[in-house]
């Protein structure tokens, strides 16, 4: 009888589907052998239909669709577990005792390692670190420093406008904006970035600069020179010299540039010191008595000195860079020598 055999078709599908467990393999067999469209056994089941007197047809009928979907459930549920235990065997594979993937490290930019070295000898000396506005208005900027409009200081200094302020030329505002708001004695250094309209080995549009001053009652020429000799032999070395020669600069007065001796040739003249065996580090002088008045400070109580230098520069000096524009380039390979 045709509903016998399809009771034991659905028995031995079951026990097949049983023994095939999760083996993709055996399951695919399974499914040719039970649900293939050339030669499976429900094609043949179908096929037994049309054999079947025409009262027993609408039994069979319902009893082999009933079968098929038993069938096609019992394939789908073992085709899942067989791709789920794939899965599984292929996590069993990862080696959980193998080292993790290391994260990249960053390192420290040479501008910043050379800035937190100063402000270290500073602080040690009882500075306090400052810092102020990179947008600045024209005041704080030049005239405020002694620098009015018409003074040729002001074609030094290439500046970039931003509508009616400017980006800072150098990092002198903020003394004036601590003058301004703070009565003496004042000892500050002014680490910061600085803009330019300039751009060659030795330039960049941006770069860095270090502002010091110090303001207090009877403040000499003596304290200033003695001030810069501790901090270059902190930078440098103990055994550099230095050495003070006139300059200019509207704010300071009297003003003096200052050198050390080549720390590559031992003075013996190279490439960096151009042969003079002195290399130009930091420019400075005595606080211009104008620019007390301009920022409220009683010159005849009051004396001062203030220093600038570049860290960018020290950062070519110390670690032998030789194109400042190289620091700003973002070249990684440059940085990770710092790490
Ligand atoms: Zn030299």
């Amino acid at each position: 009888m045709g509903l016998e055999r399809l009771k034991k078709v659905r028995a031995s599908f079951a026990a097949d589907l049983a023994a095939a467990g999760s083996d993709p393999d055996a399951v695919e067999t399974l499914r040719v052998a039970y649900a293939g469209r050339k030669s499976g056994l429900l094609q043949d089941l179908t096929a037994a239909l049309r054999e079947l007197p025409n009262e027993a047809k609408r039994d069979y009928g319902q009893a082999l669709n009933e079968l098929k979907k038993f069938v096609e459930d019992g394939l789908k549920q073992a085709k899942e577990r067989a791709a789920a235990s794939a899965g599984s065997s292929s996590v069993g594979q990862i080696d959980v005792t193998l080292p993790g993937r290391a994260l990249p490290r960053g390192a420290e930019h040479p501008v910043h390692l050379v800035r937190r070295r100063i402000e270290e000898i500073f602080l040690r000396m009882g500075y306090d670190v400052e810092s102020g506005p990179e947008i600045e208005d024209d005041w704080h900027n030049f005239e405020a420093l002694n620098i009015p409009p018409d003074h040729p200081a002001r074609d030094d200094q290439d500046t970039f406008y931003v509508g009616s302020n400017l980006l800072r030329t150098h990092t002198s505002p903020v003394q004036a904006r601590v003058m301004e708001r703070t009565q003496p004695p004042i000892r500050i250094v002014v680490p910061g970035r600085v803009y330019r309209r300039d751009s060659d080995l030795r330039h960049s549009p941006m770069f860095h600069q270090l502002e010091g001053l110090v303001v207090d009652e009877g403040i000499t020429v003596g304290n200033l020179k003695a001030t810069l000799e501790t901090f270059l032999h902190a930078l440098f070395s103990d055994d550099v010299q230095v050495r003070l020669r006139p300059g200019y600069f509207p704010f300071t007065e009297p003003s003096a540039e200052v050198d050390i001796s080549c720390i590559f040739c031992d003075m013996k003249g190279c490439g960096v010191c151009s042969g003079s065996g002195w290399i130009e580090i930091l420019g400075s002088g005595m606080v211009d008595p104008r620019v007390f008045e301009a920022v409220g400070i009683d010159p005849e109580r009051y004396t001062g000195f203030a220093f600038g230098l570049g860290l960018d520069r020290v950062a070519m000096l110390q670690y032998g860079i030789p194109d400042l524009r190289q620091l700003f380039a973002g070249d990684q390979r440059l940085t990770r020598q710092f790490e």
